[in-house]
């Protein structure tokens, strides 16, 4: 089959790999329809995420038609539609018995690595480094999903798959950064970062009751989008002073919760953003969090910071002090993405939201490496790239 494998920095290429098999009793095989290009993958392709080996097939947004069930697989069957959650949960553990799904202390076979860095495990993801498993990722013709009956929603109504497709990942994602802030009605809530997952927290945080969201980046088309979605946007390139813009806009008093969907690989051209850069470099701290800090001193005193946005390792000068004194609350972790799916699902049912609003560039799988330079260099208005294993390259 056709897959997407990371080779190094910047070095990601299509190529013929072994089709998966089924290996253990609760695996399904899916013939992906529609996978996604993450913002997450970013931090692969730039090669900020340790423990990727040459040839790894990446991707975590995705979904398809079940083609081969394992003898144990219950609840699914051949021909079934399914949306694929990023994250793999064995459904037995503590933490998956808590609907603390994203911590599943089963499905990472190297859960030394997770031990190592985070002092426990957390799950096994698809297509994102072998600290989290090791397993072969979505942007593929075909994917093995283990522990199937547990994560796969099935799709039992006729909704086209760029409608469903970001269950799998950033619309649960922005709606559990919404949920962690936990919005009273008449609250304001302040999203830095206007990418798919912020375009997802907007639209969540109004669905949750919020009066008010103010909305921060530098990229005009996403500004737009944040638009359509009611945001009231700030333009970090033309206001001098974020922090003084939002407080204006929250009646002096500051943002009930402020929602970092920006994560690691932060832009900030303020003294502290240049010392990140220049650790960054060095390998001294593995993230840049200029809008985590933005988040922590804008937020007003005992209210949220809620942190959807991915970081890896360490990151230096947080503002603790800040933290402390105003006695903020914060909020973060991977998706526990089956608590989600399902009402989600239904709430893209009734009409309430349409996911695919997002969605700025539908490609052929072969378009892949174009495809995550153009992604990550915000280059031809690129918000969301959808990919079709199965289509015919463009003619040039
Ligand atoms: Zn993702
Ligand atoms: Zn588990």
């Amino acid at each position: 089959m056709k897959a997407v494998c990371w080779f190094g920095k910047e070095d990601v290429r299509v190529e013929n790999v072994p089709d998966p098999s089924i290996l253990n009793p609760r695996d399904v095989i899916v013939r992906i329809t529609r996978t996604a290009i993450c913002g997450s993958d970013l931090h692969l392709y730039g090669g900020f995420i340790p423990s990727m080996e040459q040839g790894d097939v990446v991707g975590h947004e995705f979904m398809g038609e079940i083609v081969e069930v394992g003898r144990e697989v219950r609840k699914l069957k051949v021909g079934d539609r399914v949306v694929v959650p990023f994250t793999i949960c064995c459904g037995q553990c503590w933490h998956c018995k808590h609907e603390l799904w994203s911590c599943c202390e089963n499905t990472n076979p190297n859960a030394w690595m997770g031990e190592a860095l985070f002092g426990y495990t957390t799950a096994g993801l698809f297509g994102y480094s072998h600290m989290t498993g090791g397993y072969a990722g979505g942007q593929a013709q075909f994917a093995r999903v283990p522990h199937a009956d547990v994560g796969c929603l099935k799709i039992e109504s006729d909704l086209p798959d760029d409608k469903v497709l970001f269950l799998s990942d950033i619309f649960p994602t922005g709606y559990m950064a919404a949920e962690n802030c936990n919005i009273h009605p008449g609250d304001v809530i302040a999203v830095f970062g206007c990418g798919p997952v912020g375009q997802f927290a907007i639209r969540s945080a109004y669905m949750l009751g919020a009066s008010r969201v103010i909305a921060v980046d530098r990229i005009p088309e996403r500004i737009a989008l944040a638009q359509r979605a009611n945001a009231e946007t700030i333009n970090a390139d033309e206001v001098g002073d974020v922090a003084e813009a939002i407080k204006e806009l929250s009646g002096g008093r500051g943002p009930d919760a402020c929602i970092d969907a920006v994560g690691m690989e932060a832009d900030g051209h303020d003294f502290l953003a240049m010392v990140d850069k220049t650790k960054f470099r060095l390998g001294a701290q593995t993230g840049r969090p200029t809008a985590l800090r933005e988040c922590i001193q804008v937020c007003r005193p005992a209210g949220t910071v809620s942190v959807p946005g991915v970081y890896g390792g360490l990151v230096d000068k947080i503002p603790m002090g800040a933290f402390m004194n105003k006695g903020l609350h914060m909020a973060s972790g991977q998706t526990h993405m089956i608590k989600y799916m399902k009402p989600l699902l239904e709430r893209v049912e009734r009409g309430e939201i349409d996911p695919s609003e997002i969605i700025s560039h539908r490609v052929p799988l072969q378009d892949a490496p174009q495809m995550y330079q153009t992604f990550r260099n915000k280059q031809d208005h690129c918000i969301k790239v959808v990919m079709d294993p199965w289509a015919e390259r463009r003619a040039a």
